[in-house]
């Protein structure tokens, strides 16, 4: 069987037979990677802890024909304080599963890697109030991933905006010309913060948009649920879960 090493963010994991568990890794080079980490629930083992959820690991793995079997792991970032803290665990949890859901195994992703491991950093910062930062994370996979919720310009014409239509189904911001009736009307203040939400890079002015605009940033946050639920055609099964101020 051929090793290989990799970098990796753990996802998921869970039990297999007496003493192994399963993990699903988002790695760096290959996407995602299902693999088997024996005798890891015995006392002592040689992985201690971790291949903890949210952990980012060193790995060397030995391919495997169906799974791959994970030979050595050394922490690189073990966010421990995401994984012992309610609400920022609980916001962690929402980014693992809908990375889980989006990465395709051996197909390399840097983009959706790095914005894995920057969400994980910004909720290992101490936010007071994490769910800004699912928010946020959530548009930017849909963005990573070919859905990108677009409020400079009309989403069907293209006509440059602010328009104030914003629709989830057509992914954005829509003119009053190609609004169909009954499209929801929102204040700029929306649109926004939608678009706060959605820019690649900026975790640090969150806080600020949910403590300073919390109406605005509440409209933009049942956007971004329903515009990523509907895009990417899944119920977010660990959203609800994530406290809300
Ligand atoms: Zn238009």
């Amino acid at each position: 069987m051929a090793l290989y090493r990799e970098q990796g963010i753990v996802l998921r994991s869970y039990k297999l037979g007496e003493t192994d568990r399963i993990v699903h890794l988002l790695t760096q080079g290959r996407g995602k990677v299902r693999a088997v980490a024996k005798g890891v629930r015995r006392p002592g083992s040689r992985f201690g802890g971790r291949l903890e959820a949210f952990s980012h690991v060193d790995l060397q793995l030995y391919e495997g024909r169906n799974l791959d079997v994970i030979a050595q792991a050394e922490l690189l970032a073990p966010h421990a304080v995401v994984r012992e803290d309610y609400a920022r665990s609980a916001a962690a949890s929402v980014m693992s599963e809908v990375v889980d859901a989006v990465a395709q195994e051996g197909e390399r992703d840097n983009a959706l890697f790095l914005l894995l491991r920057a969400g994980l950093q910004a909720l290992a910062a101490a936010p007071a109030d994490p769910a800004v930062f699912v928010d946020a994370f959530l548009l930017r996979v849909a963005s990573i991933v070919g859905f990108h919720a677009d409020t400079d310009a009309c989403a069907v014409c293209r006509r440059a905006g602010p328009h104030g239509f914003l629709s989830v189904k057509a992914g954005g911001s829509l003119c009053p010309g190609c609004a169909p009736p009954g499209t929801r009307m929102v204040d700029l203040e929306v649109l926004e913060a939608v678009r706060t939400l959605a820019a690649a890079g900026e975790w640090a002015v969150l806080p600020r948009l949910a403590r300073e605009r919390p109406l605005a940033h509440a409209t933009a946050a049942s956007y971004t649920r329903a515009f990523v639920e509907h895009h990417l055609d899944r119920r977010l099964r660990s959203y609800d879960v994530v406290p809300r101020g």
